[in-house]
């Protein structure tokens, strides 16, 4: 019962406007002051029983026109119930001036309320309007008046009193529509400012707690780099307490493993309004050093002067350690590979090395000589095989020993070796059999090489039981493209030649020829006896 009671006097609200709401409320208080005011004239009227006719029924009117008012404005008609409330104040007023006969009354001020309501209500479309239908009435008064409609007192109202009546309502009406207007825009601007105030407090609270709770260490500091804040990421990586570092410089974390660079680099950048991005090596307030990956920036007020230095932190010395982990086991991967690389390398030198002499063996020559045909072929060229063989190694190795015997090839070899030029091929073909690959070197030239290392060769000499022991060798001469297209028909024919010289006498040259032309020998005496000086 209370609550309706309560809630019949409450204004309306209209939640998404606030102009209309303050409307409702000031038509709100109108309507009931008026249900009020006529209920009790009314009360008075019948108690008293004096009172004309015509003015009860005028109250009645007001009554029910106030309840309409009440239930029109319940249902948003605000404009609606607004013009009957002004229409009902002005018969009101010139009903009641006209009832006491006399323009005179204090209630004819009554109309100045009207039109500071109506300027409220309707803003100055309202004041103009209700300033004129005021001045109307009042007009309509003084004229009923003056033609004797109205009981006239002991002076009559003129114009100057209409005009002054007229002047009153629409000045003071104006300006206190304007004061309040301007009062209105105040308060609106307040509140809009508080209300801004209070969204950036919201936001600043966000990012103060997103700075409280931020993994990475944050410090600010002023232009002299004072530290003026820290977050507790600061404090619980450095070990260092919040007031411990306030005032301070960061240079208390500062060591001698930064390079100076990355400082002055860091001073230039910022100085220079840009933003830094590096790494310390620091120190914690423990001694221990750890690494830090730091973005460091000016901060600008909003006219754009630094103010002051922001520097956001990561600890990255787990980061580095794991690096720096990697990159030794990478090393040693590296070393471990080199190492199986080089051994790889002498493997294969090996595979391809006579172990005695040091010269290429018959595997590589096979791989080689291919390549060197094609090469020759290639380049229109010739290239001739040397294929030599020690005479009588037997005998050699059953008077002497084998050791003599291999020190024969290890002279031997080392002879060909030097004998060699830049592209030749040296190769210890068979057991006592070596073989030479000459690329670019025609039939000729190589039987005279063959030639001269024949005499070389026969200059070694072997102290054997201070007996001076020395040997002959047998030469074979083919050559590309003269003898054959083919590697093995031109080492079998090197061969068929070397053979010739063991027939012809031995410690010979002969170069391949046509089994009809026969190999031709150079000319040597046969070696037909071991020779001993
Ligand atoms: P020929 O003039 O007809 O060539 O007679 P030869 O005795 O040299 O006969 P052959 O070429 O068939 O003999 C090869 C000998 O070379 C057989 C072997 O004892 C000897 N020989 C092979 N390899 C080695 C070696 O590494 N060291 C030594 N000391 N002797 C070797
Ligand atoms: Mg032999
Ligand atoms: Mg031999």
């Amino acid at each position: 019962m209370i609550t309706s009671i309560k809630q019949w006097f409450t204004p309306p609200v209209f939640e998404d406007d606030e102009e209309k709401t303050l409307r409702a409320s000031l038509l709100n208080a109108g309507a009931i002051t008026a249900i009020l005011f006529s209920s009790l004239v009314i009360f008075g009227i019948l108690i008293g029983g004096k009172t004309p006719k015509s003015t009860l029924l005028i109250d009645v009117f007001a009554l029910t026109i106030s309840l309409l008012l009440h239930q029109w404005l319940r249902r948003g008609k605000i404009e609606f119930a607004g013009i009957w409330l002004m229409t009902l104040g002005f018969i009101l007023i010139t009903g009641a001036i006209a009832s006491l006969g006399t323009i005179r009354t204090p209630t004819t001020t009554n109309y100045l309320l009207l039109v500071v309501m109506s300027g409220v209500l309707f803003d100055l479309r309202g004041i103009l309007t209700s300033t004129i239908a005021s001045s109307m009435a009042v007009l309509g008064l003084i004229l009923a008046e003056n033609a004797g409609i109205l009981p006239q007192p002991d002076y009559a109202v003129t114009v100057t009193q209409w005009i002054t009546y007229t002047g009153a309502f629409g000045i003071t009406g104006g300006l206190f529509f304007f004061t309040f207007q301007s009062m209105r825009k105040t308060i609106t601007r307040a509140e809009r400012e508080i209300t801004e105030r209070k969204r950036v407090e919201v936001e600043l609270r966000k990012l103060t707690q997103a700075v409280e709770q931020s993994p990475a260490s944050i410090a600010i500091t002023d232009l002299k780099a004072n530290i003026e804040y820290v977050n507790p990421r600061f404090t619980q990586v450095t070990g260092y307490g919040f007031d411990e570092v306030i005032g301070k410089k960061p240079s208390i974390l500062k060591t001698d493993l930064t390079p100076a660079e990355t400082y002055s680099q860091l001073w230039e950048t910022i100085t220079a309004g840009n933003e830094w991005r590096g790494e310390f090596v620091n120190r914690k307030k423990n001694g221990s050093l750890y690494y830090e990956s730091a973005i460091i920036s000016p901060i600008t007020d909003l006219n754009g002067v630094f103010t002051h230095y922001l520097a956001v932190k990561e600890d990255i010395t787990e980061r580095k350690r794991a690096e720096e982990a990697l990159q030794k086991a990478n090393e040693q991967l590296q070393a471990h590979l080199t190492e199986i690389e080089n051994l790889h390398t002498e493997l294969r030198e090996q595979a391809l090395r006579d172990p005695l002499t040091g010269l290429y063996n018959r595997r590589y020559l096979s791989e080689t000589i291919k390549r060197e045909i094609i090469r020759a072929k290639r380049e229109k060229n010739h290239l001739s095989v040397i294929m030599s063989d020690i005479d009588h190694f037997k005998i050699i190795n059953d008077t002497y020993g084998h050791q003599v015997g291999d020190q024969f090839l290890l002279k031997i070899a080392n002879l060909m070796k030097k004998h060699a030029r830049g592209s030749d091929i040296v190769c210890r073909y068979g057991g006592e059999e070596f073989l030479l690959v000459l690329p670019a070197t025609t039939v000729k030239s190589a039987a005279k090489r063959a030639e001269e290392i024949r005499q070389k060769c026969k200059k070694i000499i072997i102290q054997h039981e201070g007996k001076d022991v020395s040997i002959t060798l047998s030469f074979g001469v083919a050559c590309y493209p003269t003898h054959g297209q083919a590697v093995d028909e031109i080492i079998t024919k090197a061969d068929k030649a070397m053979y010739q010289s063991k027939h012809s006498g031995r410690n010979k040259v002969t170069t391949y020829l046509k089994p009809s032309n026969k190999s031709d020998s150079i000319a040597l005496p046969p070696l037909t006896k071991l020779k001993t000086r």
